[in-house]
């Protein structure tokens, strides 16, 4: 068996991105509960990114409030609890799987191969990780927020393997190419395939792999069984 473990990216792999529409929403909602402008709050939302996905908001109310205090703003407690729980909602909605990746994953499991899971993500995620259908079908999530690690640092890559107890040499690696994910991928020896839905929107400037890639690609999920069972 030459792939023992597929390891899987969580956003625009397992799950779709959600609509831009959706997340303007989103920071609609949020500033709603905030005595702060939308636009303000947004360049703040978008610039904390990698604080949130390096674990260094370990609550989406920090994260909050930092943007409060950078602002010079003093929101009351029962504001920001509003905003967090209109984040959290977004994040739980955007946690729903894609169409084909239960069976793909129920397919993969039933052969006997173990599954992994990198994301960089933030703080919402494992929070409600539990609660989703992918949970139990995958034997190691790896968040980033958790291990203080972000892709395409080889130690997150690295550390996933050592969770499953396989080398990167066994592994498939399954990502829509954010955060230089697949090149991460292939610099510690697993092998990286590309996922490109046609219907979905790749020009949102976070798949920095994937315009660059002349590697293996696929536009479904439910492409990786092949892969896998023709080795
Ligand atoms: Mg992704």
């Amino acid at each position: 068996m030459r792939y023992k473990v597929v390891i899987f990216d969580l956003f625009g792999t397992l799950v779709p991105y959600l609509s831009g529409q959706e997340y303007e929403n989103m920071l609609e909602e949020m500033t709603a509960s905030l005595p702060i402008s939308r636009s303000a709050f947004q360049k703040a939302w978008d610039d904390t990114f990698g604080e949130r996905a390096r674990g260094i908001f370990s609550t989406i109310e920090s994260n909050i409030l930092y943007i409060c205090e950078a602002l010079r703003i003093k929101p009351a407690r029962a504001q920001i609890e509003a905003a967090t729980r209109r984040r959290i909602e977004f994040i739980r909605r955007a946690l729903a799987p894609r169409e084909d990746a239960l069976e793909t994953l129920c397919q993969l499991k039933s052969s006997g191969r173990k599954i992994g899971l990198i994301s960089d993500c933030s703080c919402e995620v494992p929070l409600l990780w539990k609660g989703t259908p992918l949970s139990e079908l995958i034997d190691e999530a790896v968040f980033s927020c958790e291990v203080l690690l972000t892709k395409p640092n080889p130690q997150i890559y690295l550390l996933a393997c050592d969770r499953l107890g396989i080398s990167p040499e066994d592994c498939l690696y399954v990502g829509d190419g954010g955060s230089d994910e697949l090149g991460g991928a292939a610099e510690v020896g697993m092998s990286p395939v590309l996922i490109r839905v046609p219907t979905e929107d790749a020009g949102d400037g976070y798949r920095i792999d994937a315009d660059k890639w002349e590697g293996q690609t696929i536009s479904a999920l439910s492409e990786v069984l092949p892969l896998v069972f023709d080795h």
